[in-house]
């Protein structure tokens, strides 16, 4: 997974691509970027200003980082790798050198024929400068037979498969596309004279940027001092990640066109609906993924909502653990109970999802521990039975706990009185009345992968 964002047009663009990333933090914490330009209308060689550092948002952009960033168009990027290695050359935007110029691309998402076309290519002659799927876009770019850059890039994107939604500066044009599925988000938004492209919403509203509408599956958008311009380049087939909704998004945005805490208030309801829990006195979400669809769950079924955990927003990245050994110090460091709350009571503990059930399972027994009386676990999705190759880090099969153990086995494991997952069909209503247009392939196991004529 990956944060995006794209300002183009304004005196500030470097500080407006750094508020951002900060917006998009949740997206991606390893490390964080921004590469600016100055565009004036004519195409002359310019040079682009790039900042990279591993951590976060705050860390890498102190005041004399982001003055190193002049220039009025700017894109950035925050990476959680899914593919390559977590190391500073592979932190994006890719700056490239080209017979079309030069350009910076930076890319969220995951191309699922990357390795072939990185064989290819290296057979080439292409010498590559990073580990990630990312730089073959470039390298396609690069070879593009296409005289001018929004023809080459064309062709590049039809030659690649799987989920990206990117942003590319040129020396004089600013890009975002996003692959014919429209795995992952992408929205436009505008602010004075300026146009900004992020990942989620929630960038908008802390550069003070209005929500235009999303980048089209399929669709390239190219600004220029012309204006602004949309090129179709393969035709939509909508498989756009359900996960987002579930659990990646930020619930303050809006993605794929649905408010994103709605969808989880609603999943909680579907919840309560579908498993009631009749003999518990209480509804405690595990923060902070799993509120909203406590709230919805609560509200359903008419049981009062506590906040029986607590969770530590400080917890850095290092951290210095005890020598003597503290059981579940790790979930401990984040989540405490709230004992006078959770003690003698049956408690429904409401959470987005079960991935390798192991801080689950801590989690379960630190409510137990607190004096709980009865523990049903809900989760607000289904068993998540297979690995995602579009982006979203789940472990492989053989660690996904719903790939091969009954849900009675879950149970048993994570240590639960009772414990109910939504069913697909209720999350699938959640996020697409009426419509079709979502990869659920990490829940149904199958493959959403459809082939799309350019
Ligand atoms: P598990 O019990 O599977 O070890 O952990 C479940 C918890 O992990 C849930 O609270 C859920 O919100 C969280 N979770 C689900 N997907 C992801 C992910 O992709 N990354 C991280 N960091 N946490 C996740
Ligand atoms: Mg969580």
């Amino acid at each position: 997974m990956c944060g995006i964002v794209g300002v183009f047009n304004n005196t500030e663009a470097a500080n407006f691509a750094y508020l951002g990333l900060y917006a998009l933090q949740h997206r991606g914490q390893e490390s964080a970027s921004i590469v600016s330009v100055e565009h004036n209308g004519t195409s002359n060689l310019r040079a682009f200003h790039a900042e990279k550092g591993m951590g976060l948002v705050a860390q890498v952009f102190k005041p004399e980082v982001l003055a190193r960033l002049p220039g009025n168009a700017a894109i950035g990027h925050t990476r959680y790798s899914t593919t390559g290695d977590s190391n500073l050359l592979n932190a994006q935007p890719l700056l490239a050198e080209t017979n079309k110029g030069r350009f910076a691309l930076a890319h969220n998402g995951n191309l699922v024929n990357a390795e072939g076309w990185r064989k290819e290519l290296e057979w080439r002659g292409s010498i590559f400068q990073t580990t990630t799927d990312t730089e073959v876009i470039n390298h396609l770019i690069a070879l593009s037979r296409k005289g001018n850059f929004t023809e080459a890039l064309i062709d590049a994107l039809r030659q690649i498969e799987g989920a990206y939604s990117i942003v590319l500066l040129t020396q004089s044009e600013f890009f975002a596309a996003r692959d014919p599925r429209g795995f992952r988000p992408l929205v436009l938004g505008q602010a004075g004279e300026s146009w900004i492209v992020a990942s989620e919403t929630c960038a908008f509203d802390l550069i003070g940027a209005t929500y235009v509408r999303e980048i089209e599956p399929g669709e390239i958008v190219r600004i220029s001092q012309n204006g602004l311009e949309s090129v179709k380049f393969a035709q939509a087939v909508k498989q756009q990640c359900i996960f987002e909704h579930v659990y990646f998004s930020r619930p303050d945005s809006v993605v794929f066109g649905r408010s994103v805490y709605r969808t989880r208030e609603q999943l909680g309801r579907l919840l309560a609906q579908q498993h009631p829990t009749p003999e518990a006195e209480i509804v405690v979400p595990v923060p902070d993924s799993g509120v909203p669809a406590a709230i919805g769950y609560a509200m359903e079924s008419g049981t009062p909502f506590r906040m029986g955990l607590i969770r530590n927003h400080y917890v850095g990245r290092t951290f210095i653990e005890p020598k003597q050994s503290i059981r579940d110090f790790g979930t401990k460091l984040k989540l405490n109970p709230v004992r006078e709350l959770l003690r003698d009571k049956s408690v429904v503990l409401v959470d987005d999802s079960i991935v390798r059930g192991t801080t689950s399972k801590k989690i379960v027994r630190m409510v137990w521990e607190a004096g709980a009386r009865e523990v049903h676990m809900r989760i607000s999705c289904p068993p998540t039975i297979k690995s995602c190759q579009y982006g979203i880090d789940t472990p492989t099969s053989e660690e996904l706990i719903a790939a091969h153990r009954s849900e009675e086995e879950i149970r048993a494991f994570i240590g639960a009185d009772s414990l109910h997952y939504l069913s697909l069909v209720n999350l699938r209503s959640a996020v697409q009345p009426g419509e079709h247009g979502f990869c659920d392939e990490c829940y149904s196991g199958r493959s959403s992968l459809v082939r799309i004529e350019g």
